[in-house]
């Protein structure tokens, strides 16, 4: 089994959402399988695509104008949420401190939070890629898990850029992030790669040790790539 979790940005329609739960209705799998939408199409029903939201906010209710909880995404049907993605850390400048924030209420929500770590371009040119990936584990990950958790590994230069690491980057990625889990106690933890997973490359990806599953974004939109993703994801 592993994990092929879609994020759609704000990206998508609910004609394609729909299209996607048919066209998955049909096929063979026993892969977990999920889309990130965005928070209008939580409502949508499948039984082999689960949903899942992209971000969360770091209270419970209040006075925060247009953030949403652990409980309004659990109840409009999200049963994963992102944490962490470059685009959050980038645009909105979400630290380690804020993920891991994010992760706990998650978690106290009952949603399993993908919480996402990478090295930008710079942070790889300067030799510091396993760094970041560490402190990024470490710092993300909130002190007590009390439920799933998935960690997503996404080297940010690669992410939309149709180029990916080597086989042996990932690997050494993932093996890193295994023994930093295993340091934090939490063995077992699902580790996926994400950044420009498409349909012909994932086989490969997904046989790479350590590797649990993929998170996809660009081609998670289109059904004639993210079935077959799901498909060849073993
Ligand atoms: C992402 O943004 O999480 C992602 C993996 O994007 P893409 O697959 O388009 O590189």
């Amino acid at each position: 089994m592993k994990f092929v979790i879609g994020n759609w940005k704000m990206n998508g329609t609910r004609a394609i959402l729909r299209e996607m739960i048919e066209r998955a209705a049909n096929i063979q799998t026993e892969n977990r399988v999920a889309l990130c939408v965005p928070f209008t199409m939580l409502g949508e029903k499948s039984d082999i695509i689960a949903m899942g939201a992209q971000d969360i906010s770091t209270h419970d209710r209040g006075a925060y104008t247009g953030e949403i909880s652990g409980a309004m995404l659990a109840e409009a049907g999200a049963k994963y949420v992102i944490v962490g993605h470059s685009e959050r850390r980038m645009y909105h400048d979400e630290t380690n401190d804020i993920v891991r924030a994010k992760a706990a209420r998650a978690l106290e929500s009952g949603l399993t939070p993908i919480i996402c770590v990478g090295e930008t371009a710079d942070e790889r040119r300067a030799g510091k890629t396993l760094e970041i990936i560490t402190s990024g584990v470490r710092e993300s990950v909130p002190e007590n898990v009390s439920g799933d958790i998935i960690i997503a590994y996404e080297p940010r230069w690669a992410i939309g850029a149709g180029i990916t690491p080597t086989a042996d980057d990932i690997a050494t990625a993932h093996r890193v992030i295994a023994e930093t889990l295993s340091y934090m106690h939490l063995i077992g933890t699902p580790i996926l790669y994400g950044a420009s997973v498409n349909s012909k490359n994932v086989a490969d990806i997904v046989a790479i040790e350590n590797v649990d599953g993929v998170l996809v974004g660009g081609a998670s939109l289109k059904p004639d790539e993210f079935i077959p993703i799901i498909e060849n994801a073993k």
